[in-house]
């Protein structure tokens, strides 16, 4: 408990845009996220005011972290599964816990788990040798079970031979069959430590070289008994694994139903759509169901939301800040989200939401705002 705000104290670890955008909505329910960051210039950490730097894989780091929170979360997925373990049986609150969250981090052990459940997902193995992918049977999809983040650690076999380096790595991998997948959708879901569900619709993700580009809220055109089915997947994973906080189900749309790709228990890139376009933002959301309070509404509050990311461009051209006032300008009703983070080319900068009842011109104004603001090319921003 606070002091100052008499509320209990979340403690988030990660510094990166989701725990800025979770900060942000903490403001809101009168809290004050702390947080462990792994650099003072980590986009949570130059807007959160108690910020404490250290490594997510620093068991002491962690411990002198947690001590000050009464509800340890996360921003991402990384903090060694055993480190949690420990912080658990040391008397922290660690939501979701080690034993929930070992299914977001190691897709071998997600995989065996979902399978035991019951629930639709591509046929799949462990593999460790060439010989073992053969069997498996290619073309296939070979991925790194632990570690992998945008598509990195993901990688189409059309031969098993082209896995030979791969193998060599002796990292753990999986096989999956490779899916005819219609489109990507997503589903999120928050489940509070008492068990209450509230589930979001259901949406598309767009994705580019493996990097999320665009999400349609909600998935257009979607049969409502897949819309169904996809968010009773979801809640059935929820409930199941025992989540606390968010869960983000990524499913491949397929003429057999919809597949689970991947899990993710924290906010998602695939419901940053949720902060202009749910009742309840999917950051409020996960706060909400880490700190076990009674769970927001999840209705849309428009017919249709398009979120795009914006990546990083090349260097040079117009400043951002150029850049920025030019879009505000050109499209008032663009909701703008910069993280503060150094531009990269390619990496997520920040993402632009707009809301209305025209599909093509939605995804027209949000994808013109994203390549204007990686590139300010003026010629982008009139097309
Ligand atoms: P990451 O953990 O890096 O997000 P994913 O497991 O989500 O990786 O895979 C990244 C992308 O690769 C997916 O969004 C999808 O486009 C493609 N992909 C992954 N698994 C399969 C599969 N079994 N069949 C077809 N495409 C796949």
């Amino acid at each position: 408990m606070d002091l100052h705000t008499q509320l209990p104290v979340v403690g988030m670890v990660g510094g990166g845009q989701l725990a800025r955008m979770t900060h942000q909505a903490a403001i809101a329910l009168g809290q004050s996220l702390r947080l462990l960051a792994a650099s003072p210039a980590d986009s949570a950490a130059v807007v959160a005011p108690a910020v404490r730097i250290g490594s997510h894989e620093d068991l002491e780091a962690l411990r002198a972290f947690a001590k000050d929170c009464d509800v340890v979360t996360f921003d991402h997925e990384h903090v060694p599964n055993a480190h949690l373990e420990t912080l658990a049986a040391e008397g922290a609150v660690v939501r979701p816990s080690a034993a929930t969250l070992v299914y977001a981090q190691d897709k071998a052990a997600m995989r065996r788990r979902l399978g035991e459940l019951g629930l639709p997902m591509p046929r799949w193995a462990n593999v460790s040798t060439v010989a073992d992918i053969e069997r498996f049977g290619t073309p296939c999809v070979v991925k790194t079970a632990t570690g992998g983040y945008d598509g990195k650690g993901v990688f189409m076999i059309d031969d098993a031979a082209q896995a030979a380096e791969l193998v060599a790595a002796g990292v753990p991998l999986i096989a999956e069959e490779r899916v005819r997948l219609r489109r990507e959708l997503a589903v999120q879901v928050a489940r509070s430590a008492r068990g209450e569900t509230a589930v979001y619709p259901v949406v598309e993700t767009v994705q580019r070289d493996g990097i999320c580009t665009e999400v349609i809220a909600p998935a257009p055109d979607l049969p409502s008994e897949v819309a169904d089915a996809a968010r009773a997947i979801a809640e059935r994973v929820a409930s199941a694994l025992d989540v606390q906080g968010m869960l983000a189900v990524e499913l491949f749309d397929t003429d057999d139903g919809p597949l689970i790709n991947e899990l993710a228990m924290r906010p998602h890139n695939s419901g940053h759509w949720t902060i202009e376009g749910a009742r309840t933002s999917q950051f409020e959301q996960h706060l909400r169901a880490v700190l076990d309070y009674p769970l927001g509404e999840t209705q849309p509050t428009a017919p249709i939301t398009v979120m795009a990311n914006v990546l990083g461009g090349e260097p040079g051209g117009s400043r951002l800040d150029e850049r920025l006032q030019r879009l505000l300008a050109e499209d008032p009703g663009a909701r703008v989200h910069l993280y503060g983070k150094d531009v990269r080319p390619g990496r997520k900068i920040g993402h632009v939401t707009v809301l209305g009842d025209d599909l093509a011109e939605l995804r027209r104004r949000a994808g013109r705002a994203a390549a204007w603001l990686r590139d300010g090319n003026p010629e982008g921003l009139h097309k």
